[in-house]
């Protein structure tokens, strides 16, 4: 089994290397493309206005100087001999809950792996102290890693899903087990805007992460988190509302 790697907090990301640890488990056939730098955030963005560059840093280890989704591109065609069996991003530093998936370029890259019609599966480690940053302990991924993804190797995908798999803010041993449940809605607030001057003088603004809320219940993938259990939750990139479609078509017939 052909395996690439990917995420979107860089190549030399400590989350990378677990997931090379974890994916070490499942094959020997490891490919890594990651981006050069940190691309949190990026979502399902393709860099169209300047070149990108391809680096190769071992046989199988590549960067490219783009998103997320910009690194599976280049490695679906120019770095894999043929394609991959499954593409996993992550492991991300950090959560990539509830609607949070759309600004995610961890969960993007798996969601260009899915239109791309290979099984891909995107995995985050969250973390709940502030200011930690290469710090997050990744011990719930590294240890509940295989025993996630196993299930899904010899799953049916639907056409153009994918799976977002969190691990809890907890320490392996305390980890509650794995539940599989739908995505949840943060309450609308979009995190905090900070704000401040630079050293010339001028005003920045920069957006912050921390303290979103979010009403617990629904059986979703932040009361899993939050209840200390692995969330798998099945994605789908069909974003049309079905019920809407009648009502809505009923608006413009004559
Ligand atoms: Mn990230």
């Amino acid at each position: 089994m052909r395996i690439l790697l990917t995420n979107d907090d860089g190549i030399n990301a400590p989350g990378l290397y677990v997931l090379e640890k974890i994916a070490a488990q499942l094959s020997d056939d490891i490919w890594i493309c990651a981006p050069s730098e940190e691309q949190s955030g990026a979502g399902h963005s393709l860099t169209l206005t300047r070149p990108v560059r391809l680096r190769r840093h071992a046989e199988r280890r590549f960067s490219v100087t783009g998103t997320p989704t910009d690194a599976v591109t280049m490695a679906l065609r120019k770095v894999l001999p043929e394609p991959p069996d499954l593409i996993l991003s992550g492991v991300n530093r950090g959560a990539n809950l509830g609607d949070d998936v759309t600004y995610s370029g961890t969960v993007a890259a798996a969601i260009e792996g899915a239109l791309a019609g290979i099984r891909s599966i995107a995995l985050s480690q969250v973390y709940s102290k502030e200011g930690m940053a290469d710090e997050v302990p990744f011990g719930a991924a590294e240890a509940w890693g295989a025993r996630v993804l196993r299930p899904l190797l010899d799953t049916p995908f639907a056409e153009r899903t994918l799976v977002n798999v969190n691990f809890p803010p907890l320490a392996a041993d305390r980890v509650q087990g794995i539940r599989v449940v739908r995505q949840g809605f943060h309450d609308y607030a979009r995190g905090s805007v900070v704000e401040g001057t630079d050293p010339r003088g001028y005003r920045y603004y920069w957006f912050g992460l921390h303290g979103i809320e979010h009403t617990p219940g629904n059986a979703s993938d932040l009361e899993a988190i939050a209840d200390g259990f692995v969330s798998v939750t099945p994605l789908q990139l069909d974003l049309t509302h079905e019920a809407s479609l009648a009502q809505l078509a009923g608006r413009y017939a004559s």
